[in-house]
């Protein structure tokens, strides 16, 4: 299964949960998750039918996959790297896919969604620690410096102005007028804003 390519505004029904694929939409009263919470294909009902729970695990997991755009074979390797990280499998899973370049450049306002985040970098907009790199997979560290390329800030001021509102998560220290952000420490679970069942996300892949 390859990344979910299909109509965004879908994806979030299915979930039925705000995913945030769209950027600024999101935000708006447009949103397809506030106007109609019914999932796609299926007419406005009282309450959504009862998950088995192949549902339920698989449900689950798919929220996570969608909202950071992560292929299939992509997420079972976060899975198989967080199981063989010394505590909880859930945490070490969430924090990997919020470490990731493209997320990180989402997260500090320099993209309005973490696949415009994704054209971004690998369209070369990007120097991670003064060095140009276009991988949105790349798993960055406290410490990492990411700024916008000298030649390419111009392009990106408008979209750093629109993000600016957006509130910055304590990990990550951004400097919007010289166009670079830091990575602090690394992203704490608690305070991503996040209703992602990892638990079930585990026990997905434990079958
Ligand atoms: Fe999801 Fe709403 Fe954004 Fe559409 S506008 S992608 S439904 S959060």
């Amino acid at each position: 299964m390859g990344r979910d390519t299909g109509p965004k505004c879908k994806q979030c029904r299915r979930e039925g949960d705000k995913l945030f694929l769209k950027g600024d939409r999101c935000y708006s009263r447009s949103c397809a998750v506030s106007r109609r919470a019914s999932p796609p294909g299926e007419g406005p009902k009282k309450r959504r039918p009862r998950k088995s729970q192949y549902q339920l695990h698989l449900r689950a997991k798919q929220k996570a996959r969608r909202i950071y755009g992560v292929r299939e074979s992509q997420f079972r390797v976060y899975v198989a790297r967080a199981k063989s990280v010394k505590g909880a499998t859930g945490q070490a899973l969430l924090t990997m896919l919020e470490q990731r370049f493209d997320n990180m450049v989402y997260r500090a306002g320099f993209a309005s969604s973490r696949q415009q985040a994704r054209q971004l970098i690998v369209h070369g907009h990007f120097a991670l620690n003064g060095r140009s790199s276009n991988v949105p997979s790349i798993l960055l560290r406290q410490g990492d410096v990411i700024s916008a390329k000298p030649e390419r800030r111009e392009k990106l001021k408008s979209i750093v102005g629109a993000n600016q509102d957006r509130e910055v998560p304590a990990w990550v220290e951004r400097n919007g007028d010289a166009m670079r952000f830091q990575m602090l420490g690394l992203p704490n679970v608690a305070q991503m804003g996040l209703d992602i069942s990892t638990n079930l996300i585990v026990e997905f892949y434990s079958r």
